[in-house]
């Protein structure tokens, strides 16, 4: 039986020293602190904690990465130039891009990956051959990576939501649509999963779905046993049209749909009502909290104490890819409360750092994100003598995590028992050359986004 030994490691019960771990078939058999190495073991240095998971992502706005910045703009700007790549999106090239983005967030102490995909079809609108040859690709790409997928298939049906109601979809939006939601519902709904992959469901967002549809899409899910997430009030703008058209916050349009729910997962969620909080804690619903791509769009800064105080589970993703580490999610969720509060420690150590984790159940994992017998066997080490580490003590390991570490400081990690990256390298992604690669091809002559 395969025995990793961490120096220190983080344990449900906090920091421990001199850690053997046993792990057989993908799951920890035995944990056993303070012990010497024994004969054998595979042994790290530093700190090993548990994967991270990245709640949310839409690998393919990691080309956007610099580029949207020339500018100054809105959401709405960067969403046009974000349109502008998705058209150049095939299986083969989203498969190997997607592989790379991948490989990148596990270098960061990612093990878990939720893809909120909606790129179905053609430009144009026109199914692939086998209509989820997108979905496959993504698939296949978290495969390679070794990362673990829940795929959340995504209805998006409108292009926008005004006071008369849905508009219709733009040139761009069109190969996201399946025309109808009962289209939506027979194509994903023949979706399978390989070991290791997981499915779920998310409507886009109240501007691309109407409250019928979006009871269609809570009921395939509810059906399934599919986590759900949904993009909610993460603009101002969204709101406003949103009471504009039916008289209701989307959070109340979701409830209303019977949306809501313990697999139900509010994406962003900056913009809300003291009832829109309370209807997200009453359900037993989670929030993905995604603070790097926030503050690079400008959304805002979500009531994340509010939150956290009506029992809602918060958890981290990366979403645009602006920025790609959990731990500088993290540390965004509490720094973000210091500028707007003007208090420190709003959010404890411990809940910061049950973040990193709390996407592993709101993806549909829930023996993820501990190191403990039984759970699957993830683990990622920081080292303690990069610049960033050297010196923060023996008793604020916990801290450090939070506020010291960055996705540079990974060293291993190892998902399902399985070692994905060693001494800081991906072990089967050249990860640095695929980026770029792909991401020139994808952006050349495309204006907008070159
Ligand atoms: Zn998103």
């Amino acid at each position: 039986m395969p025995i990793v030994w961490c120096e220190h490691a983080l344990l449900p019960a906090g920091i421990a020293g001199a850690v053997a771990l046993g792990i057989a078939e993908g799951r920890f058999t035995s944990v056993t602190p303070g012990v010497a190495p024994p004969a054998g073991a595979a042994v790290r240095r530093g700190l090993t904690i548990p994967g991270a998971a990245n709640a949310h992502s839409h690998a393919f706005h990691r080309a956007l990465r610099s580029r949207s910045q020339r500018e100054r703009g809105t959401f709405w700007t960067w969403r046009d130039q974000m349109y502008a790549l998705a058209a150049r999106l095939d299986p083969d090239r989203y498969r190997r891009f997607a592989t790379a983005v991948f490989g990148e967030m596990v270098l960061a102490g990612y093990t878990t990956v939720g893809e909120f995909h909606y790129v179905h079809h053609r430009p144009g609108g026109a199914p692939y051959a086998d209509p989820n040859e997108m979905g496959d690709a993504i698939v296949a790409a978290a495969m390679a990576a070794g990362i673990r997928l829940t795929l959340l298939d995504t209805a998006y049906l409108h292009g926008g939501l005004g006071s008369d109601g849905h508009a219709p979809l733009g040139g761009h939006q069109r190969r996201f649509s399946d025309g109808s939601i009962d289209a939506w519902a027979e194509r994903a709904g023949a979706r399978t999963a390989p070991a290791g992959v997981r499915l779920g469901a998310a409507i886009h967002s109240v501007r691309a779905l109407d409250p019928d549809a979006i009871g269609v899409v809570a009921a395939v899910a509810a059906d399934a046993g599919w986590p759900l997430h949904a993009h909610v009030s993460e603009q101002p703008a969204e709101n406003e049209q949103c009471l504009a058209a039916h008289g209701r916050t989307p959070t109340e349009v979701l409830r209303d749909a019977g949306a809501l729910g313990p697999t139900f997962t509010a994406v962003h969620a900056t913009h809300l009502t003291g009832g829109d909080v309370e209807a997200l804690g009453d359900a037993g619903a989670a929030v993905c909290i995604c603070p790097t791509t926030e503050r690079d769009l400008a959304d805002g800064v979500g009531p994340t104490r509010r939150l956290a105080d009506a029992d809602i589970r918060l958890c981290i993703g990366s979403d645009s890819h602006a920025v790609i580490d959990p731990f500088a999610e993290a540390l965004a969720i509490e720094l973000d409360q210091r500028l707007i509060t003007c208090e420190r420690g709003v959010h404890t150590t411990s809940e910061l750092l049950s973040t990193l984790g709390a996407g592993h159940g709101a993806l549909g994992w829930d023996d993820v994100g501990e190191i403990a017998v039984g759970h699957r066997a993830d683990l990622v080490t920081l080292r303690l003598g990069s610049v960033r580490m050297a010196g923060v003590g023996a008793d604020t390991l916990a801290e450090a995590v939070v506020y010291a570490a960055g996705a540079a400081d990974v060293t291993d990690v190892m998902i399902d028992g399985v070692d994905v990256v060693t001494a800081s390298r991906h072990r089967s992604v050249d990860v640095a050359t695929e980026l770029a690669d792909c991401i020139a091809e994808l952006t050349e002559s495309t204006g907008a986004t070159a």
